[in-house]
């Protein structure tokens, strides 16, 4: 437990090319989600979570094989980014966009009916895929687990939003 030493890491940015399915979380979405007294952004990386948890059962492929981003710099607002995580893209992502709508109505039935109160790990939160962390804690605190009655809400506000 006795620090030895700190530095400055010097490492290049890493850059995969790859194919992603993507999403823009509508100003309007985000307005709503604020008026109803959450924090948007808990309700889009839940949504994050749940779209990362659903896919391997649609795409037949490993947690591991995918990954996902919240970011705003693409598309000047936040966005959900969900990619494969292999040169160039296997086709996993592709299937998710080519299935949205079943895919989102996994994210809703895994987050509605999980017996939690206000989220956990088995729905709105992200899946350790590195149990070390949570064995050991010099290694960190693992995710934080994001709002479920805002990641319910914004679903059910997606729902509307691609019917409408
Ligand atoms: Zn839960």
């Amino acid at each position: 437990m006795e620090l030895i030493g700190q530095a400055q890491l010097d490492l290049p940015a890493q850059t995969l090319a790859t194919s992603a399915v993507w999403w823009a979380v509508p100003q309007e979405l985000r307005d709503r989600l604020q008026q109803a007294g959450h924090n948007p952004i808990e309700g889009i990386i839940g949504v994050r979570n749940l779209m990362l948890s659903a896919l391997p059962a649609i795409a037949m492929c490993d947690r591991r094989d995918i990954s996902g981003q919240v970011d705003s710099s693409n598309l000047g607002q936040p966005a959900i980014f969900v990619y494969d995580r292999y040169p160039g893209g296997v086709g996993y992502a592709q299937r998710g966009y080519q299935l949205m709508d079943h895919w989102l109505s996994m994210c809703r039935r895994i987050v509605a009916t999980c017996p939690c109160e206000s989220g956990c790990p088995s729905c709105v939160g992200l899946a350790n895929l590195r149990p070390p962390l949570h064995q050991d804690p010099d290694l960190g605190a693992g995710y934080a687990v994001p709002d479920k009655a805002a990641t319910m809400l914004l679903l059910d506000l997606l729902e509307k939003h691609r019917e409408g």
